[in-house]
């Protein structure tokens, strides 16, 4: 089945509006993706959940309209120059009746390609050219500041960098605690170093928009220890996955991820050695 553009889906989160963007998908071997898992459980786990090999890995974005603030952008998608198969979150934005211009705020979980590829567009122009840019401290040390002699990878630092240089300017550097009203910073170190998650709302009825605590979720959430060759420090992912987890069944509060099924927001459930990702109602709402 091939993928058409879908609509964006809006969730009310106290005064806030939240809203899920998709920017489309990519696909990896499960082979080349996952890490730290016996492959054949992978597989068995993954073709029970119904969910092919490769995986078709939703890539989500989330708009949110805060009374009092102009509308924020958490992570921009892959934009259109890595994958024919991502980019559009700008078309999603239109159909929410956001234009790009009037993003005030862009927030970034981290600095992979398919969160922060969409800053920049095809001509090489600020694709948000009003915002500012939040991120981690520790991300933008990673990424932007490291020595690219010594990276693993430079082709993807100095995309990274190619596509953050229009907001050099405009880039606000933070920690844990509150990045603009009503959206609080969670550092969830591991995948990256200043990969974090941003929480809306407060108890039970809040969300965590958790960014890349899983890329797999059918796998990731029934073996927890699986993570995925992208992760910088792969124990800590881990560690900051089981924790994450046992907060969200515990708690009982939405989660939102980049790589979570579109319309991305879900609800956990502790279930024998791992955890059940179970999706949230949604509700569509005009514009
Ligand atoms: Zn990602």
């Amino acid at each position: 089945m091939q993928q058409r553009d879908v609509s964006p889906i809006h969730w009310q989160v106290g005064e806030a509006t939240l809203t899920t963007l998709s920017d489309g998908y990519f696909q990896v071997p499960l082979e080349h993706l996952i890490v730290n898992a016996p492959m054949e459980k992978v597989l068995e786990v993954q073709h029970s959940a119904l969910r092919s090999n490769p995986p078709r890995i939703d890539v989500n974005a989330y708009l949110v309209r805060i009374p009092g603030h102009g509308p924020v952008l958490i992570d921009t998608g892959g934009g259109s120059q890595l994958m024919a198969s991502m980019g559009k979150v700008p078309s999603a934005l239109r159909s929410a009746g956001v234009s790009q211009d009037s993003i005030q705020t862009v927030i970034l979980t981290h600095l992979h390609g398919d969160h922060c590829g969409g800053l920049v567009d095809l001509k090489g122009n600020a694709s948000f050219p009003n915002a500012e840019i939040v991120l981690h401290k520790a991300e933008a040390a990673y990424w932007l500041h490291s020595n690219l002699n010594e990276v693993p990878d430079r082709k993807t630092f100095e995309f990274v960098r190619q596509m953050m240089a229009p907001y050099e300017k405009r880039t606000r550097l933070i920690e844990a605690g509150e990045v603009v009203p009503g959206i609080l910073s969670v550092p969830l170190p591991g995948h990256t170093p200043g990969h974090t998650g941003y929480r809306i709302g407060s108890g039970s009825s809040s969300v965590l928009i958790w960014g890349d605590i899983v890329h797999v979720p059918a796998v990731q959430s029934a073996h927890v220890n699986a993570g995925t060759a992208m992760d910088v420090d792969p124990a800590l992912a881990v560690k900051t996955r089981k924790e994450t987890f046992r907060q969200a069944a515990e708690e009982g509060f939405f989660v939102a991820g980049m790589h979570l099924e579109f319309p991305g927001l879900a609800q956990l459930r502790s279930e024998g050695d791992g955890y059940r990702i179970l999706a949230g109602h949604w509700i569509a709402m005009q514009g």
